[in-house]
């Protein structure tokens, strides 16, 4: 049996294995989980959105940018300011002008709107009257009512099939600084609604403009991030919660949200200056951190299969290891017969069943004759070669049920179970005739030796010491008769 302290630590080494390997494997599979992550995050946050980002700016300021000097010069300009003041005679003049600038500017719609006649000029004529009541109309008196010297608003232009159009409505004073009009130019976002919607497509991802209230005035044709449309707020979309919570107002910078679906997403933003719009480029984190996230969890898994082999190779091996040192610890080195620690073990429990079932249990101790000088003939070795055959002829007399060992230097103890005293005499006659007539070998030379035998049978209350005392005091007559022949503790009959 494997001692308490060998058990336990047989365990704590398999734990301490367990353990730095876990670590291990832990170690170098969340580092470099972490490191790609990390890696991918960057790539996103600091290369893809800005890229995306600067590219939309650019084309944006290409588009609006330029539109914004424009009207500002037309709402400057003396000739406008005078032919309104003049009383607006000859409508042809102005519709000129407005066609002359929006001729130079290729796809714009250029307009004048005078205050005193409510009229809207533009490039092809007049348009129509703007009218208080008029839903479509408010954006003048918005403009009419306003400080700033203009105002950019996304709009449908009534003149050019209802299109989407940002308009730059250009407030127009006279030399008093006095409201009388209003200039400026309309322009359809088709390119940079295309650019959008190239990224959105191609890229995935979403590209849009906010106003400083997070309502969005431009994104692609199917909309913004979550299908959010023009003229939409942001607040409008349960999805956007968590941005919102940490952007109640759009701020420049990267912004990392989880949607309403767990999703991550990445999300750039710039102020356009000239515009007070916010370009907002949005990109659902899409499966890249999901493949590494599994990649962890096979190298998990696969270092866990590794752990296991290692653990139980070890195990295996340190239990083969053990069964050794225990059989090696319980066997005499010389003839392989169980030691007298073992022995002791088995006769304990021999002796219980004999006393508990009522049999018979006989004791053998057998003691070379003249051994002495058969070592001292024949030298050390032979004598070791002697008793690693005397024990295979022992072990060879004997059945699977008795127990035999070597009991010291040439001395050997069997206990004989369930045998009465006549039938172990016989037996021990047996082996004694054997160990007469057989020419134990050693060098090629046939060495001859007899043995003595002292024989006890088990009485009630008998302990083993009192058992092999009998078996010893036997021997002793054994030997005093001359050697060579079997003695009893007892005569037999009263065995029988
Ligand atoms: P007797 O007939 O009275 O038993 O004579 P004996 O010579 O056998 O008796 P004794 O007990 O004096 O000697 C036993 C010898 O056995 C002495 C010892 O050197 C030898 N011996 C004990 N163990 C070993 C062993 O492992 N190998 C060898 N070669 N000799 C051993
Ligand atoms: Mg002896
Ligand atoms: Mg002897």
């Amino acid at each position: 049996m494997p001692s308490r302290s060998a058990l336990f630590s047989q365990r704590s080494l398999i734990l301490t294995l367990l353990i730095l390997l876990a670590c291990g494997f832990l170690a170098t599979s969340l580092l470099s989980y972490f490191a790609s992550r990390g890696a991918i995050r960057d790539g996103i946050v600091n290369t893809e959105l800005p890229l995306t980002s600067d590219t939309v700016y650019s084309e944006i300021q290409k588009d609006l940018v330029r539109p914004v000097l424009i009207s500002s010069m037309m709402a400057q300009d003396t000739f406008v300011r005078d032919w309104a003041l003049g009383g607006e005679q000859d409508p042809e003049r102005i519709t000129r002008y407005l066609d002359e600038v929006m001729g130079k500017q290729s796809t714009f719609t250029t307009f004048f709107v005078s205050d005193r006649t409510r009229i809207y000029y533009q490039a092809k004529g007049v348009l129509k009257r703007v009218e208080l009541n008029e839903p479509r109309d408010t954006w003048y008196f918005r403009l009419k009512a306003m400080s700033a010297p203009y105002e950019i608003n996304v709009d449908i232009d009534m003149a050019n099939q209802d299109t989407l159009t940002v308009f730059i409505n250009h407030r127009v004073l006279d030399y008093q600084d006095r409201f009388i009009g209003a200039a400026g130019v309309g322009l359809s976002v088709q390119t940079v609604v295309r650019l959008i919607d190239t990224y959105q497509q191609r890229y995935q991802r979403s590209v849009f403009f906010v106003d400083p209230q997070g309502k969005v005035l431009l994104t692609g044709s199917g909309g913004g991030p979550h299908g959010l449309r023009v003229g939409q707020r942001l607040a409008d979309r349960p999805e956007l919660s968590d941005l919102l919570a940490q952007m109640p107002t759009p701020s420049g910078g990267s912004h990392e949200y989880q949607d309403s679906e767990g999703h991550s997403h990445f999300l750039n933003v710039r102020l356009v200056p000239e515009l007070n719009w916010y370009l907002m480029v949005d990109k659902r984190e899409n499966g890249a951190l999901d493949r590494i996230r599994q990649s962890l969890y096979l190298n998990l898994a696969i270092c866990a299969m590794i752990t296991l082999v290692v653990l139980s190779l070890l195990n295996a091996m340190v239990k083969r290891h053990q069964d050794n040192t225990e059989a090696i610890a319980s066997l005499d080195s010389l003839t392989g017969l169980p030691n007298r620690r073992s022995f002791d073990l088995l006769a304990g429990q021999a002796l219980q069943n004999a006393a508990r079932d009522h049999a018979p249990l006989v004791a053998l101790l057998f003691d070379l004759d003249h051994f002495k000088a058969l070592n001292d003939n024949h030298g050390h070795l032979a004598g070791d070669e002697v008793l690693r055959q005397f024990a295979q002829v022992l072990q060879g007399s004997l059945r699977q049920s008795d127990i035999l060992c070597r009991w010291g230097g040439e001395e050997f103890l069997v206990l004989l179970r369930n045998v009465d005293g006549p039938q172990a005499l016989a037996v021990a006659e047996k082996i004694r005739e054997r160990c007469e007539q057989l020419a134990f070998n050693f060098a090629s030379k046939p060495l001859r030796l007899t043995t003595s035998i002292g024989l006890s049978s088990l009485q009630p209350d008998d302990t083993l010491d009192n058992l092999i005392a009998r078996a010893d005091h036997a021997l002793y007559r054994a030997k005093q008769g001359g050697r060579n022949r079997v003695c009893t503790d007892m005569p037999l009959a009263d065995h029988e």
